[in-house]
């Protein structure tokens, strides 16, 4: 059996980012870019007060009477002449300063009655042109990801379309004759609701893709066939049920006639049947069918897939070390990934499972914060010992 770092290295080394599309600076939010984006304009693009207060046109300015008043400029108003020695003119915060201008007195330091300003000018409250980003100045990188921030530069300098990776295509197929549609209001006798179908679209969406269709197909050889096959032009295929050894895991047979299987066993915990391979051009990703273990296998091999295919530099979840609250009952041989909440007191984060980690409990993901990875060679935990976790949010 692969070990977890194995047998994701093998993922991603099959896993080349996507090509770029250019895109509304909206629409480019969580994305990659695929290009540098060069400042073709000064920021801020004129000289501009940084306080509500006077400019002077004296450099030396310490407060005292005012012999050339010039009215005010506010933001967006152009000043109407320049500032020479003697001079003074209220100013706005953001308002254009006029020529001449070498200090500015804050309101603050002022008694109020107009031309006798009391208080120094300070050159520093001159926000000059270019003093955040001068033109012909790279901002932004291929690979930087554009977030809030980068959204707001992006939109100061007028750059309002970007080059970024197209987002992956996913196609999703859940399998098993005993699955009804989540609409279904009251269930057959022996049938159970499709979650998993909507748990992997929103982990998808979450993660960067794009859900192109979400399909259920019975445990029946053909269906899973056309399933797939009609699944295969997206980026990536991901089933969920059907992969492990039972008389009605019909998957892993298919893939390997219709396309290739890499693996499908990983010593793992949950998600010990989780199957590799390729479906046309897509990665296929055939998911244990109990909700835990196919979230769980998303978030370890799909996840960083779907970011790699994005362009992110960073596939991976930040990890960090945890301290336990309560014991952890752990058997040596497979790398258990435990759903926990992680809290924080002094600076240290202390970790409690949520429950008992059934591979069937659907609520002990709800609330999980972090997976804490309990080690192939490791037996059962004790309250205080100090264990990785991957942070989730
Ligand atoms: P399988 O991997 O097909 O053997 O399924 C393992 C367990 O997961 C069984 O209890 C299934 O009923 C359950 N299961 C399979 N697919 C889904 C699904 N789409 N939604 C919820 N539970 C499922
Ligand atoms: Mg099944």
């Amino acid at each position: 059996m692969l070990t977890y770092d194995e047998a994701l290295q093998r993922v991603l080394a099959q896993t080349d980012p996507l090509p770029a599309e250019i895109v509304p600076v909206a629409d480019a939010y969580g994305r990659a870019l695929t290009e540098s984006i060069v400042a073709a304009e000064n920021l801020p693009p004129f000289d501009n007060s940084a306080v509500d207060g006077f400019a002077v046109g004296d450099a030396t300015y310490q407060g005292g009477y005012v012999r050339d008043y010039a009215g005010t400029v506010l933001a967006g108003q152009i000043p109407s002449r320049d500032l020479g020695s003697g001079a003074a003119v209220y100013v706005a915060t953001g308002a254009m300063l006029p020529v001449g201008t070498s200090g500015i007195v804050m309101v603050e330091d002022t008694v109020e009655g107009e031309p006798a300003i009391h208080g120094p000018a300070f050159a520093r409250f001159i926000r000059r042109a270019g003093s955040d980003v001068e033109k012909g100045e790279t901002v932004l990188r291929a690979g930087d990801v554009v977030d809030a921030g980068a959204v707001g530069l992006l939109s100061s300098l007028g750059v309002t379309r970007v080059s970024c990776h197209s987002r992956p295509r996913v196609g999703i197929l859940s399998t098993g004759d005993e699955l009804v549609p989540v609409t279904t209001r009251v269930l057959p006798p022996a049938m159970i609701r499709d979650s998993n179908s909507h748990a992997i679209e929103a982990a998808a969406l979450a993660a960067g893709g794009v859900v192109i269709q979400r399909l259920h197909a019975p445990d029946d050889k053909d269906a899973i066939r056309n399933a797939l096959l009609s699944l295969s032009g997206c980026a990536v295929v991901i089933t969920s049920g059907g992969v492990s050894v039972g008389d009605a895991d019909f998957v892993k047979g298919i893939v390997e006639e219709i396309g290739s299987l890499d693996f499908w066993r990983i010593a793992i915990k949950p998600g010990k049947p989780l199957a590799f391979g390729r479906v046309g051009n897509a990665l296929f990703f055939g998911l244990p069918g109990n909700p835990v273990s196919s979230l769980v296998t998303f978030e370890l091999f799909v996840r960083p897939v779907l970011r790699r295919l994005a362009g992110h530099r960073e596939t991976s979840r930040p990890h960090i070390t945890a301290t336990l609250a309560e014991p952890l009952p752990h058997e040596p041989g497979r790398r258990e990934f435990v759903r926990a909440r992680l809290e924080y007191r002094d600076g240290e984060a202390f970790a409690t499972t949520t429950g008992s980690q059934g591979s069937h409990r659907v609520s002990s993901l709800v609330g999980a914060n972090a997976l804490l990875i309990a080690h192939e060679d490791h037996g059962d935990y004790e309250v205080g010992e100090r264990l990785p976790a991957l942070l989730l949010f």
